[in-house]
Formats: C-alpha cells, structure tokens, sequence
C-alpha cells in the first residue's frame, strides 16, 4: 500500500489513448477526462462503439490513429481480441518511451503479446466492474485498484501508473502494488473457482437436489439462488461476523456443521489443481485454442447453462420483481 497519495501530474501534458469501450473503457475514459486528462477513444470507425463515446464527449479515432502520437495507451478491449490490436495497431505505431496499460496481465503474462522492450508496460486493474467505477468517480469517491509494472523503459513508468490510477478514482479508495503474474493468476483462480465457476455449480447442484427431491423449482430457485444475494451482501459489508450477526442461530449452526461437508478437503484439492492448471499456463493454452477455433466448445457450454431449467423459472419469477432488473430481458441464446 502507497502511503502518499498519488495525482495525476505525471500525465497531466500526456496524451492517453484509450482502446476499447466496454464495460472498463468506457468508464476510464471518461474519469481521465473528468479528471483533467487528454483522452481520446481508440474504436472502430464502423463500430456501435463510435457513436456511444462521442455521445458522451469524448475523441474518438481509429485505433491506430489513437495509438499514433500517444504517451499512454490503455488497452481495454477483450481480452482474446489484444494480442491481434497489438501487432496490428500498438506495436507499429507506438512513440519509444510510451506506456502501454493493461487492466488484466493474462496476455503478457502468458506470452501472448511480447511488447517492445523500448516502452513501459504497466497494469491498473480497479477492483470492480466498470459500470461502479464511473459511478464512485461521480459520487467523488474511487474504487480499490491493483497496479503493476511488468517493463519500465522510460524511468517513469511507477509515476504514470499511479498517475493513471489516480485519474480514474483508485487513488481516493486504496492502491495496492501487485505483479502481473500475481494479477493475473489471482484474478483467473477467483473467477473460475469461487466466484463464477464455484457459485454457479453450488447453486445448480443445490436446485436438482431440492427438484430432483419433488420440491417445486420456484421455491428452490428462492432458496438457492435469489437469496444468496442477501448472504453476499452482508459477506462483502462485513465479512463473516456480519453474516453470523444477521442470520438465526439454527442457519449459523447448520453453516458450521454441513458447510465443511459440501465443500471438503477434495473440493480443495481440486481447487489447488484449477490453480496448478494457471500457473502452468495449462488454462491459458486451452482457451486461447479455443478461442482460435471458433469457440464451438464455449458457446456449447454456455448454451447449457442457460437452457437449464433453473433458468425458466428463474425468468418468470424474476419478471414479478421488477425492482431486480428494469428493461433488461435474460438473454437465453448465445450469439455466435
Ligand atoms: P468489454 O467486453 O466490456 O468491452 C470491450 C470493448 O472492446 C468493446 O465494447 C469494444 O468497444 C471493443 N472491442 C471489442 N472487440 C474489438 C476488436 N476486435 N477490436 C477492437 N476493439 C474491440 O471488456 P471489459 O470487460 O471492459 O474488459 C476489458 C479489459 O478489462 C480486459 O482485459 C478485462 O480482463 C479487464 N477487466 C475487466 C473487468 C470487468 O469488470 N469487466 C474488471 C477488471 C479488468
Ligand atoms: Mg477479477
Ligand atoms: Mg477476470
Ligand atoms: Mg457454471
Ligand atoms: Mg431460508
């Protein structure tokens, strides 16, 4: 943890190039801006993208145009489509001396893009997903970012990294100094094993049990999934005493006794193998050939998982609480 707080002085006379305009993109570009920085848009001219970033004030070029000229660039696009904008746009027209920024060390740590040893290559990854990022930023408050130097070819990187993350709101919360490999490797164990692929999995064999046992699905979508929200909550307020604080004394009781039954020493040892498959580079090899394949095997996974029935009774149920999400139907196909 940094004891002084970081501004952005370092890239005040800066130009920032910001490639990609999604979830991340979109709310870093317009926090540099509203925190005094040069940012323009890297996106294709063609692309629905285009019109979005100047709609909401900001330069826009093509990618390598914005690239051209720049100090800084921001790469913030998914993660499979940068190795391909590198060399097509960020390596021919990168300025030596230049900082080239990522939010997710999976391509340099994994070899994917080997960047030119005559620039800085820097990470900032807010602990957050875009959409909160802005929306602290506005609220004068930042949210918790990691940040790492993996190259610093200009003496100057540590300065424009903090530099950065000042600009878009991290310096107001909290910045941690990490590395890319602990970034990345972190970053991939959490989503796979606990937070996207362990929870899915937790609630979907909790819902075939109560189901497949002759309880009506509705009343085991509440118990399993609609209800793990108010769990969350109090877990991400206040941790586990928070927790124990809000539920009765029989849910604490069974938590501590079957818990550790469901999720056991072998649910550990397996995690500890999703890991080995991490930091060997196994994961990243698989997906990336995935990837390059035509991810026939990933949409066929997904596709399962939204034909699962949880997922009608879900809709419907979701549909008589529209406080949960106005105006955004489930999306119950995967687009090629
Ligand atoms: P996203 O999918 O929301 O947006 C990507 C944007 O990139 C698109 O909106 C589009 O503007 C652009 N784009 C898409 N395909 C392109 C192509 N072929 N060429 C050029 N531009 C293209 O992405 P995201 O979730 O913001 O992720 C961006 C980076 O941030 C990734 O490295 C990701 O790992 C990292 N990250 C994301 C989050 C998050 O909460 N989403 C959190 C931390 C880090
Ligand atoms: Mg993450
Ligand atoms: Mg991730
Ligand atoms: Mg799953
Ligand atoms: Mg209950």
């Amino acid at each position: 943890m940094s004891t002084t707080v970081p501004t952005t002085a370092a890239l005040q006379s800066a130009r920032i190039a910001v490639l990609g305009y999604g979830s991340q993109g979109r709310a870093h570009a317009l926090n540099l801006k509203d925190s005094g920085l040069d940012v323009t848009v890297g996106v294709r001219r063609n692309g629905p993208s285009w019109e979005k970033a100047r709609a909401d004030g900001l330069k826009t070029a093509e990618p390598a145009e914005a690239v051209k000229g720049a100090d800084l660039v921001a790469v913030l696009t998914p993660d499979m489509v940068q190795a391909a904008l590198y060399t097509d746009a960020i390596a021919p027209n990168l300025k030596p001396n230049a900082a080239l920024l990522f939010a997710h060390g999976f391509n340099v740590h994994f070899g994917q893009i080997a960047p030119r040893t005559d620039i800085d290559v820097v990470l900032v990854a807010p602990k957050g997903p875009g959409a909160l990022v802005r929306r602290e930023y506005e609220k004068g408050h930042g949210v918790p970012c990691i940040y790492a130097i993996h190259q610093d070819a200009s003496d100057q990187a540590r300065d424009k990294v903090l530099a950065y993350a000042a600009g878009i709101g991290g310096a107001r919360a909290m910045l941690i100094e990490t590395s890319f490999a602990e970034e990345t490797e972190t970053d991939l164990f959490g989503e796979q094993a606990v937070l996207c692929g362990g929870a899915t999995e937790l609630v979907l064999a909790g819902f075939e049990t109560l189901t497949e046992a002759g309880y009506q699905p509705e009343i085991a979508y509440y118990e399993v999934l609609h209800e793990l929200k108010l769990i969350v909550d109090l877990l991400h307020e206040g941790g586990l005493a928070k927790m124990h604080q809000f539920i009765s004394e029989t849910a604490q009781y069974g938590d501590l006794t079957r818990g550790p039954r469901v999720v056991d020493a072998g649910a550990k040892a397996r995690m500890k193998q999703i890991l080995d498959e991490i930091r060997d580079g196994r994961f990243a090899k698989e997906w990336v050939e995935e990837y390059k394949a035509g991810n026939g095997n990933y949409r066929a996974l997904k596709q399962k998982d939204l034909n699962h029935p949880i997922e009608q009774v879900g809709a419907s149920l979701r549909a008589r609480m529209p406080w949960l999400n106005p105006a955004q139907p489930a999306v119950t196909t995967v687009a090629p």
